[in-house]
């Protein structure tokens, strides 16, 4: 213990335990692919490894590091592999990583305007780049009557949806009287769980959310939705919200926004869109019909942390007018209270979400976008659906697979056509093995395959390897016909 630092770590020591961690990081990425995708950790084992209690005296950071490479990275499943082909991608880049260590040595709190105008303003001017990237309407621009904000998930970002639509749909009465029990929310069926967590959140109870039946292509039949809505105004409830998704989880489905949104319109519904992982592929021009009929949404949200190569956490909240929201969702205690607030000249995130802390997300935002250019971002965002559309010709042209959803960008459904047990069978063989990381759903009632091409690194021969073992796997069942 030096007289000038106490305990802290000095400067000169960070400079120089802070580079090992940057090449310990590229390190990492140059043999990503040599561990097992999945972890194949079992419950407990991870915590087994580590001491009963914290250390009574501070150790060493090489000790520390150390440590990870012993005991953590064997609990790790490596998102990062171009293997990792399971859920929905989360991936990130070195500029993205170097944006969040600034933020994090930065430290900033973002709640107001005034707690550090370029973590808001730099916020806010990378919303209003990606409204022209993804060509989203101009009503979701700050310079209009909306704008964007960065929220930690789309899940949040549908809650704050609701809630706004909620109070939008009470004349803002409902924090006096209280939730009655007559508004109504709906989405699809095949809709992200994250909506009826909102449902319950926002005190309209999952009971009043209505799940829309789907068509074929797993899409929200809008006449469905249309005469859900006219039963119920007849039996005396509120619709209040509506959530189309582009790009569903299960199956990437897209719900005709257009449609939907003319119902809306027509009831004065609050139609929010969850594009979570697919409104990425807006960046190129041939993929945006996926937005056709985007200009009736009330509210849009995307996860540049899921395929836009921005570090998790990082969701883009729009809401075409921003008063409802911040009426939603402002409350304003003396110590807050300061002079650029009551001026009306700024915007105070704090009253965009739920929480009032925020860190310093923009600036990851604006280093990939940067680094990548709109060029860059859209040949690897192409470059990921050429892949996904190889594979499912592939799936096609083999008489043991199916595809089991229309293909539209980077997600294919597919099963072996012999029945749930082998499929269940290929994905625990495959898991195991931990060559790749591929997860499942039901569709149609039936078991199916999911993989999604989106991680950074993921080139053709990543995907031909993928479909070698999974062709293996079946055949290891011997269940080929
Ligand atoms: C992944 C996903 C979500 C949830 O995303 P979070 O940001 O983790 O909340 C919601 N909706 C859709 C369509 C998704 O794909």
């Amino acid at each position: 213990m030096s007289e000038k630092s106490g305990f802290h770590m000095t400067p000169e020591e960070f400079r120089r335990h802070g580079k090992a961690v940057v090449d310990w990081i590229a390190d990492y990425y140059e043999r990503i692919e040599s561990y097992p995708v999945m972890s194949q950790a079992k419950p407990g084992e991870i915590r087994a490894s580590l001491p009963k209690s914290a250390p009574q005296k501070g150790e060493s950071f090489d000790a520390m590091l150390r440590d990870v490479e012993k005991l953590i990275l064997p609990g790790i499943t490596h998102w990062q592999s171009p293997n990792f082909f399971a859920f929905f991608p989360s991936n990130t880049s070195f500029p993205s990583i170097m944006g969040e260590m600034l933020s994090a040595g930065l430290g900033v709190q973002g709640m107001l305007w005034a707690t550090s105008p370029a973590c808001t303003e730099l916020e806010t001017h990378m919303l209003d780049w990606l409204v022209e990237m993804l060509d989203l309407p101009g009503k979701f621009l700050s310079t209009s009557t909306g704008g964007g904000v960065i929220q930690d998930t789309a899940s949040n970002s549908s809650l704050c949806a609701l809630l706004a639509a909620r109070e939008r749909a009470t004349n803002y009465a409902s924090n006096e009287r209280g939730c009655d029990g007559k508004l109504v929310a709906y989405t699809s069926s095949q809709a992200h769980s994250s909506i009826e967590k909102a449902a319950k959140i926002a005190g309209i109870g999952s009971k009043n959310l209505r799940l829309i039946e789907v068509d074929e292509d797993f899409a929200m039949r809008p006449q469905l939705l249309a005469a859900q809505i006219q039963r119920d105004l007849a039996a005396g409830h509120t619709p209040c919200f509506v959530c189309a998704t582009v790009g569903t989880t299960s199956s990437n489905g897209i719900d005709p926004v257009r449609a939907i949104g003319e119902i809306c319109r027509a009831h004065k519904i609050w139609l929010h869109v969850d594009a979570a992982m697919s409104g990425t592929a807006a960046l190129c021009p041939e993929l945006r019909w996926i937005h056709e009929g985007l200009e009736f949404a009330d509210s849009y949200c995307f996860n540049p942390h899921k395929w836009m190569f921005t570090n998790f956490d990082c969701d883009c909240f729009y809401v075409a007018d921003r008063a409802a929201l911040i009426r939603t969702m402002s409350v304003l205690p003396e110590y807050l209270r300061n002079k650029a607030t009551e001026s009306g000249a700024v915007i105070d995130y704090r009253d965009w979400h739920v929480q009032l802390g925020r860190r310093f997300r923009a600036l990851k935002l604006w280093f990939v976008i940067r680094h990548y250019g709109i060029e860059g971002l859209r040949h690897h965002v192409r470059r990921h659906v050429e892949l996904a559309q190889q594979f499912a010709s592939w799936v096609r042209e083999d008489s043991d697979f199916e595809l089991a959803a229309p293909v539209p960008l980077n997600l294919i459904c597919f099963r072996h056509r012999s029945g749930d047990a082998t499929n269940q069978d290929i994905l625990d063989r495959l898991n195991q093995s931990g060559a790749l990381y591929l997860t499942h759903t039901k569709l149609d009632g039936k078991l199916t395959l999911r993989l999604c091409v989106g991680q950074t690194s993921t080139e053709l021969p990543h995907v031909e390897r993928a479909w070698s073992h999974i062709r293996q796997a079946a055949r290891r069942g011997a269940y080929s016909s």
